[in-house]
């Protein structure tokens, strides 16, 4: 078997394969309404949505765009995750499940909205979710995930005739999800951000950020005067609250390789799961079970 890339999380990723920085570090002292510590998919739709309400905007990233989580994930944008929805409810209630399922879908429309206009070349396309029992003792979960989804107030309905790689037994879908390829997507929102004002530093590791406004945010060579400061790094970066101890590291396994035939058109996830894989690729993992779609290189 040949991998499309060989590679490793910690070299890259498939999207990430040829990206590298584009900009300068941040030098010297600078100035900025609102700093945005990031430039992942959260950073980047924040400093977007900024600069576009006219807010003069920095954004400091410690290496590239999308170089994070952001250029390391499986390029799914679903409201239906596994069965986080039979999850919320047992443990916060159906209307703490619904707040969840309608932030969600609005995340994927504004996801769909803005890769219309400024990422054309990230490939969106519209798709069914899935999450798939691949074995017997799996059903229960679709079962419950139906119903609590349901409750929740997503338009989910029960089919096992999915165009999936791996036999199913049970399959909650929901209509209208996207696959996206999310370093073009998140570079596009880049790129309409600095058009609309924004500037952005990448190899612009923040350091520390002091506590009132206006904050001095420190870089290894700037220091950085912001009326805001967005945190966008993906982990608890600054040391507030405690969160760096509650803090876990975890680690996916994936192996991709190309299909023979045709692209499924279902991203399907199983209920074993808490992640799910590249639209596009079979997958195979002690985390990820059940995995579609081919995987597109550049
Ligand atoms: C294996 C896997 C598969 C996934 N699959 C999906 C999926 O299919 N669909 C989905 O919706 N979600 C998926 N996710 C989750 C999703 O990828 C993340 O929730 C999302 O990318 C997080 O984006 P972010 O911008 O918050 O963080 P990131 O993309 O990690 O961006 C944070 C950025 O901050 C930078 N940074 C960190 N510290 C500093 C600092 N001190 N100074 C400056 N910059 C700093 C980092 O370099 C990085 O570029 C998956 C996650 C994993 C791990």
């Amino acid at each position: 078997m040949t991998l499309p890339v060989e590679t490793t999380s910690a070299q890259g990723s498939p999207w990430l394969v040829g990206e590298t920085a584009t900009t300068a570090p941040a030098m010297g002292s600078l100035t900025a309404d609102v700093l945005v510590v990031g430039a992942g998919i959260t950073g980047v739709t924040v400093a977007l949505l900024l600069a576009q309400a006219g807010l003069d905007v920095m954004v400091c990233e410690a290496e590239y765009v999308a170089a994070g989580t952001s250029g390391l994930n499986t390029a799914k944008v679903s409201a239906l995750q596994s069965t986080i929805y039979s999850a919320l409810a047992a443990r916060h209630g159906i209307g703490r499940a619904g707040e969840y399922a309608a932030a969600s879908q609005a995340g994927v429309d504004l996801v769909v909205e803005l890769a219309a206009a400024h990422a054309p070349e990230a490939g969106l396309r519209r798709r069914t979710a899935a999450t798939v029992a691949t074995t017997p003792d799996q059903v229960d979960a679709v079962r419950s995930e139906i119903e609590a989804a349901r409750a929740a107030g997503l338009p989910v309905y029960a089919s096992a005739a999915l165009d999936t790689p791996v036999p199913v037994h049970a399959g909650v879908c929901l209509d209208d999800q996207a696959s996206v390829h999310p370093v073009r997507y998140v570079r596009g929102l880049m790129e309409a951000a600095i058009a609309a004002g924004a500037r952005l530093h990448e190899h612009s590791r923040v350091l520390d950020v002091t506590h009132r406004s206006p904050h001095i945010v420190r870089t290894g060579s700037a220091e950085i005067t912001a009326r805001h400061v967005v945190v966008a790094g993906h982990y608890p970066l600054l040391d507030r609250g405690g969160y760096f101890a509650r803090l876990e590291a975890q680690r996916s396994y994936c192996v991709a390789a190309r299909l023979r035939g045709d692209e499924p058109d279902v991203l399907a996830v199983s209920t074993l799961s808490s992640e799910t894989c590249a639209p596009g690729a079979t997958c195979v993992t002690t985390r990820v079970r059940c995995i579609a779609g081919p995987l597109r290189t550049r």
